[in-house]
């Protein structure tokens, strides 16, 4: 059986501060990966323990350099962020799970809440219906009929997860949001123990989760910040449509690579 992590940063256990994701080279950011490679190690040791023979996982974060080197759990694979692009299209992967990740924009009490860019992304919409980073990674997932079966985050995160996949879902909720800047966090012991056994829970009923699949085409629209931004995102993608002055829009015919479910 083979297993595919995504992790991202804002979700994980002691990311409690926004401080830690966004001011680049304070101490807090070294705890910050630190607790990255905790939590990943114990979505590893879940899946190992649900049967599992191959895990991959991605240091999914910004440019996919958080992980500290030498610190992932040997009996698992980190894939690239280029070789994550189209995993599904060369591999049978039987279930994909997300750790540390955050909720889509608009959450309320959502600690960090965001797509993609919080600095110019006001928000992310496919066919109409507002979206945040766990959707993007469960369609393309869907594509391929792999079922997406548990993620780690926040109290919101976890909300919107079952939303989107029934509350079924297997979620470890390793902290609480209280403002976008802050949040408060469980005990680390208890946040690896949750994320373990939530990973181990969710692969063994993976046979309960219907893969996330929206309408074909799919129409992606983001509505950027401000009006300016939007034109900077024109200059750079010509091909892009103009919806109104903050909004661009793609229509993606079908889904082959994860890039087929953003904007471009
Ligand atoms: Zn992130």
């Amino acid at each position: 059986m083979k297993i595919l992590i995504m992790t991202d940063i804002e979700g994980i256990s002691g990311v409690d501060d926004w401080e830690q994701v966004h001011r680049h080279g304070w101490e807090g950011e070294e705890k910050a990966r630190e607790r990255l490679m905790a939590d990943t190690n114990a979505a590893v040791e879940g899946a190992i323990r649900a049967g599992a023979d191959t895990v991959y996982v991605v240091d999914g974060h910004g440019s996919g350099k958080n992980f500290i080197p030498g610190r992932l759990d040997p009996r698992a694979t980190q894939i690239s962020v280029a070789e994550y692009l189209d995993i599904f299209a060369r591999e049978k992967i039987d279930a994909c799970l997300e750790i540390g990740i955050h909720a889509k924009p608009g959450t309320t009490h959502a600690f960090l809440e965001h797509v993609q860019s919080s600095k110019n992304w006001f928000a992310y919409r496919v066919n109409g219906v507002d979206y945040g980073e766990i959707a993007q990674g469960a369609l393309y997932a869907g594509a391929y009929d792999v079922p997406f079966v548990m993620l780690s985050g926040d109290d919101a995160v976890c909300r919107e997860g079952r939303e989107l996949f029934g509350s079924n879902l297997a979620c470890a909720e390793v902290k609480r949001g209280i403002s976008w800047k802050k949040a408060e966090s469980i005990d680390f012991e208890e946040a690896e123990t949750r994320i373990r056994d939530a990973v181990e829970d969710g692969i063994r009923r993976r046979a309960e989760f219907k893969p996330f699949k929206l309408p074909l085409p799919l129409t992606i629209e983001v509505t950027f910040l401000r009006a300016d931004i939007c034109e900077e995102y024109m200059e750079m993608y010509p091909q892009l449509e103009r919806i109104d002055s903050r909004t661009l829009r793609r229509i993606s015919p079908e889904v082959k690579t994860y890039k087929d479910v953003l904007l471009y």
